[in-house]
């Protein structure tokens, strides 16, 4: 499966979910969010951070670009909104291919250093409290996911 669609239709809603792919993530795995402002990308990455057992406040990265977290394995929390120039220096592959799973909000900005293997998630505003989350699979480790997270909403 390269391509699945969900709607949620509360914050809690989006939190399990991203719950479950915090249950799911190994080591290595890297996550991209994309989506307007207010869309939930942070939200998601704090219910991606309970999955994983992380039990410090994950709050937006947006001034410090990367955040780290412990859990079950390490939390890369990135929000690389304010970065122009200089991504080159960040040392993001070090990340990407770490011990920890990375997730990044606003990933198109670095599109070029990220890795050809990854889970793309794009959030759209559908309603006052309806998001709707498509999970762009790139690489068969993440169509496996994808399938898994399908599974896991259909019961
Ligand atoms: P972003 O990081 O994309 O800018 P945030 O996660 O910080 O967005 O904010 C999303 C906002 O939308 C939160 O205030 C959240 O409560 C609200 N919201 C309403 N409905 C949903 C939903 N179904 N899923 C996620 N967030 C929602
Ligand atoms: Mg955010």
């Amino acid at each position: 499966m390269d391509k699945w669609t969900i709607k949620t239709t509360s914050p809690e809603e989006t939190a399990q979910l991203a719950e479950r792919v915090g249950e799911l993530v190994q080591a290595g795995d890297v996550l991209t969010l994309e989506g307007d402002l207010g869309a939930g990308k942070t939200s998601f990455t704090k219910g991606l951070a309970k999955g994983l057992g992380v039990t410090r406040v994950v709050s937006s990265p947006t001034f410090t670009i990367i955040k780290e977290y412990k859990g079950r394995i390490p939390l890369y929390h990135m929000d690389v909104y304010r970065l122009d120039e200089g991504a080159e220096e960040l040392g993001l592959e070090e990340y990407f291919e770490g011990e920890g799973v990375s997730v990044i909000e606003w990933a198109s900005i670095i599109r070029e250093q990220l890795p050809n293997d990854r889970l793309d998630i794009v959030v759209t505003h559908a309603g006052d409290t309806t998001r709707e989350l498509s999970f762009f699979a790139r690489g068969i480790r993440y169509e496996q996911l994808c399938k898994e997270l399908a599974t896991w909403a259909t019961h």
